[in-house]
């Protein structure tokens, strides 16, 4: 890169977002082209599908919003998002609720209410530039570097090309890069695909203080044999945002009974309560997630300069462990150090950064589908082990709160995997349940 003038981010969501704020502070100017229509308030849009579903934001995002955009938190609960302690969370894996715990806090706020917010932060910048309606056809790369995209704007604004420095591709699980790479000469990156089959199904309902007990947050992750799990979050505005799903075929229906029929299928029961006793606001609205899928980027031998993938695009986990968003949070903070640290092999740095950060969502997500025989992948001793191992630590996270904050920091990409087998927690999950064993039926 000869000199830091412009950069492009493909797709305006929340990792074109959060990577657009990092470069806005290394180039004189960057231009975020989306395809779509982006509402001045807080709706859906066509663009994200999955916004009208649940979307926890982890600690680990929430803190990486926070520093990118100061106060940020503070200011949506000031349109009213949630703080909600874990005190205030359930929590039920298989088959027992993690006991209550302090010293970790979640922001329950809606998806589109979430993005709007990080749009208007991010175009208070002086230096960005959004170009909605604005398609990107590829990138254009000359030799082994990007020098720019081709658009197609909607109406008058026609096709062009804008010359860059940098170019991210922010443009989620569809993204086209494998392809725009080896028409360009380039070679694919090679794809892991793990087959979940997961079905969403997903209802708002009105929220009175006293459901559930004045609870925020109701969690309960399928867990083999069962298939089936839910979520419901407290959300902006005195709703509830429930989100019903199923593996491996078996998804949630769509219509108002079976949606209810389904919810009391649940292991715990608190969510069917909900269904069964609110007010509905809205039709239950459905999602299909085939697979999580992992571009292994980082693998490449060559790859043109200063183009990036990014977000989803680089990799999208099954969406029940909710840490899509925090890994894209994640990321742009590591593209933060790269580019402090010069524009020398700047792709080649960024992709080895990105996917350490992957590693840990990845591993988890993908340890936590191979529990099920369905799912096809290899199960290493390692996985087998490590799978035993948390089916043991939810059994004492039921009793011991230090065992169920360290589950949840690692949880909420706060802390790394192997920390949970550090002797001093080890020890607590053996007499978690050696203390359960021996309690009376
Ligand atoms: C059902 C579901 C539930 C989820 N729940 C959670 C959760 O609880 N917590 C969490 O952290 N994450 C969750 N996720 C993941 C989360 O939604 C994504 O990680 C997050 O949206 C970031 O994705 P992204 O910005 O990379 O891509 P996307 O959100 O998919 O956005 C891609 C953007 O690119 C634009 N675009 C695409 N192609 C082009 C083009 N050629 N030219 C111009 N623009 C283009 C699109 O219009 C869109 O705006 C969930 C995902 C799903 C599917």
């Amino acid at each position: 890169m000869s000199e830091r003038q412009r950069a492009i981010v493909i797709g305006g969501s929340m990792s074109g977002l959060l990577a657009a704020r990092v470069l806005a502070d290394h180039f004189r100017e960057v231009v975020l082209f989306d395809r779509d229509v982006f509402p001045a308030t807080p709706e859906h849009r066509r663009g994200v599908p999955q916004g009208q579903h649940a979307h926890a934001l982890l600690s680990s995002g929430r803190q990486v919003l926070d520093g990118l955009f100061p106060g940020f938190r503070d200011e949506l609960v000031g349109q009213g998002a949630i703080n909600a302690e874990y005190l205030k969370v359930r929590w039920f894996d298989n088959g027992v609720y993690h006991t209550r715990f302090e010293g970790l806090q979640g922001l329950l706020v809606s998806r589109p209410r979430l993005e709007t917010h990080t749009r208007n932060r991010l175009m208070a910048l002086p230096n960005l530039r959004l170009q909605t309606t604005h398609d990107v056809d590829s990138p254009i790369f000359n030799g082994d570097r990007v020098c720019g995209v081709r658009v197609h704007g909607a109406r008058e604004a026609g096709d062009r090309e804008v010359a860059a420095d940098l170019v991210v591709d922010a443009t989620g699980r569809g993204s086209q890069s494998p392809i725009w790479l080896e028409r360009a000469g380039f070679t694919r990156p090679r794809e892991e695909a793990v087959r979940v089959e997961l079905g969403y199904t997903t209802r708002i309902y009105r929220r009175q203080a006293d459901h559930v007990n004045g609870d925020l947050a109701i969690i309960c992750p399928s867990a083999p044999p069962q298939r089936r799990g839910g979520v419901a979050l407290a959300m902006e505005g005195d709703l509830w945002m429930v989100t019903l799903f199923g593996m491996l075929g078996d998804h949630p229906p769509t219509d108002s009974d079976g949606f209810i029929a389904f919810a009391k299928t649940l292991p715990a029961p608190d969510i069917h309560s909900i269904v069964s006793s609110a007010e509905a606001v809205s039709d239950p609205v459905p999602f299909k997630f085939p697979q999580s899928t992992r571009r292994r980027y980082d693998q490449l031998n060559r790859f043109p300069d200063a183009y990036l993938v990014f977000g989803d695009a680089f990799c999208s986990f099954n969406p029940i462990y909710g840490q899509g968003m925090s890994s894209a949070a994640l990321q742009a903070a590591e593209l933060k150090k790269c580019l402090q640290s010069g524009d020398a092999s700047l792709a080649k740095r960024f992709f080895k950064a990105a996917s350490t950060v992957v590693d840990a969502p990845w591993t988890m997500a993908v340890g936590g589908d191979l529990r099920y025989d369905e799912v096809e992948g290899q199960r290493s001793g390692m996985v087998k082990f490590v799978n035993w191992y948390i089916g043991k630590l939810h059994i004492a996270a039921a009793g011991d709160p230090k065992v169920a904050l360290a589950f949840h920091r690692v949880a909420n990409l706060l802390d790394p995997p192997p920390r949970l087998m550090q002797p001093a927690i080890a020890l607590r999950i053996l007499q978690g349940n050696l203390k359960r064993s021996s309690a009376p039926n």
